[in-house]
């Protein structure tokens, strides 16, 4: 099959979440199959043209009520044989951030950028002269693309083509006000029959979820959960109205990246069998954190953007958040690395001076979340909700037990400890409160030192789960498949 995925970030070139990761490696394993998969996504101001290859002569985009000429770029997936197409556009993408910059967080002209990037996906085909047979758009930012070749009239070339939408995270919905629906291209009769309008805004999550063929979510359980109101984000009808179209399938894990039996960026490689050296890296993560170096202390850490979703409010909320009293009550050693709200920033800081047993990095560092994966004992994410999560899969994989919340992609990847037969993967919680990510952790931290065969049995249980891209691939070939039948 011909694959186009249409997508606002991909690894290595741009990203801010699990998106970017799931499709690149989505888009690996799907080649590996056998597939011609390619990616298209906005050359952002970051993303440097020097790297990357020019197809000559400029693209006219017809864009709402402009033709829009723009640049574009190729190169491929690094170690891969996937082409990645770049629409470059001086005035639309060359800034500064994906979606914002602190201080403008949401880019006024957003439903200008990304309805650019939908028409841009089919411009692109027919100048490479290539025909997709899946049309595979990737949260907001994309679901113009699926929602074009559904409602406008000058995509009739692609009548064969079918739509896939994944939705990553349901919280981020892509609202503006109407006066910017022309920016789309579509009419005003779109503009309700393609799903669009919401309580008089225009809303392209929405539009596409009523409009794709086919929908799916990053995990089996997500998949569940967005069907009810706690956690549709107010589009659970449209979706109780499509189940029969929206499959969960789990994230994959680049095994390459993520792998403790070859992961470069830590001091000591290792493996089950080589556990023990595991203890190498909780040194050097003590070290490189400034916390006293200690084997006989459980690390509890945790790698998160400082959102609201991620638990951050009940964990670090000034007054009433756990972590003071964690850190005071229980003998363990705390290691976050983060970046994301103001408040949460300089409650961390706070926390930083006050508690010798806590340390914070605040930024974004690739090379210390390898570290934090390997070097720590448990791994905190007490999610408010998670489409699918990926920490606490390479924390299995890391032999780090994951201490989660039952929701999402967490409730499908950890399986709660057994204090009767050491059965298990991981610690879960129920109700997200600061109380309950206390007495949690104080679970964990309980059995640690007390119960070290179960804790060595569950890392080893952890370690032998397999999330593999070629798993989930296969599954989005099923879904692909399908829209195209149902065509
Ligand atoms: P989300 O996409 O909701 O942020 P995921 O768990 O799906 O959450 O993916 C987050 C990804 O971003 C993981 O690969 C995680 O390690 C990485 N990440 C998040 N914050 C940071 C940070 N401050 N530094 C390095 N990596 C980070």
């Amino acid at each position: 099959m011909n694959i186009l995925m249409v997508t606002s970030e991909a690894v290595p070139f741009a990203k801010t979440g699990g998106l970017a990761d799931a499709v690149s490696a989505l888009s690996i394993a799907l080649s590996k199959l056998g597939h011609d998969v390619r990616i298209v996504l906005p050359r952002y101001y970051r993303i440097d043209r020097s790297a990357l290859e020019l197809i000559p002569g400029p693209m006219g985009v017809h864009c709402g009520y402009q033709e829009i000429w723009t640049g574009l770029y190729t190169t491929k997936l690094p170690g891969s044989d996937v082409p990645v197409y770049f629409i470059d556009h001086e005035q639309t993408y060359g800034r500064d951030g994906i979606y914002g910059v602190p201080g403008e967080t949401d880019f006024n002209d957003n439903p200008q950028r990304f309805s650019l990037l939908g028409h841009a996906a089919f411009q692109l085909c027919r100048k490479i002269n290539w025909m997709p047979d899946i049309v595979h758009a990737h949260d907001w930012a994309a679901a113009l693309a699926p929602i074009l070749l559904k409602f406008h009239g000058e995509y009739h070339d692609f009548s064969s083509t079918a739509s896939v939408f994944t939705i990553h995270n349901m919280g981020y919905q892509g609202v503006y006000g109407k006066h910017q629906y022309p920016h789309t291209g579509l009419s005003w009769d779109s503009f309700y029959a393609a799903g669009f309008e919401d309580w008089d805004r225009m809303n392209f999550l929405k539009a596409a979820l009523v409009s794709s063929d086919k929908l799916t979510t990053v995990s089996p359980t997500y998949a569940q959960e967005i069907q009810r109101p706690e956690y549709g984000f107010r589009m659970d009808g449209i979706l109780r109205y499509r189940s029969q179209d929206l499959i969960g399938i789990l994230n994959g894990v680049d095994t390459e990246i993520w792998n403790p039996a070859k992961d470069k960026l830590i001091p000591v490689r290792y493996t089950a069998k080589t556990l023990d050296k595991k203890a190498e890296n909780k040194k050097a993560l003590q070290k490189r954190m400034g916390l006293e170096e200690n084997p006989n202390i459980p690390i509890v850490g945790m790698i998160t953007r400082l959102a609201d979703q991620k638990g951050v409010s009940e964990l670090f909320g000034p007054a009433y958040g756990s972590a003071y009293r964690i850190c005071t009550e229980i003998d363990l050693q705390m290691v976050i690395l983060g970046s994301g709200e103001d408040w949460c920033e300089k409650e961390l800081s706070t926390l930083n001076r006050e508690l010798p047993n806590f340390s914070a990095y605040i930024g974004y560092d690739e090379d210390l979340s390898h570290l934090i994966e390997a070097g720590s004992d448990f791994f905190l994410m007490p999610s408010r909700y998670e489409p699918c999560g990926l920490n606490q899969m390479y924390s299995l994989i890391y032999g780090t037990l994951p201490i989660v919340r039952r929701t999402g992609g967490l409730v499908d990847t950890v399986q709660n400890y057994n204090e009767q037969t050491g059965e298990g993967t991981g610690f879960i919680l129920d109700n997200l409160t600061p109380q309950s990510i206390y007495d949690t952790v104080g679970w964990a931290a309980y059995a640690w030192y007390n119960k070290p065969k179960h804790i060595r049995a569950m890392q080893l249980q952890g370690m032998k789960q397999k999330f593999g891209w070629d798993i989930s691939a296969k599954k989005y070939e099923d879904v692909y498949k399908s829209a195209l039948l149902e065509k």
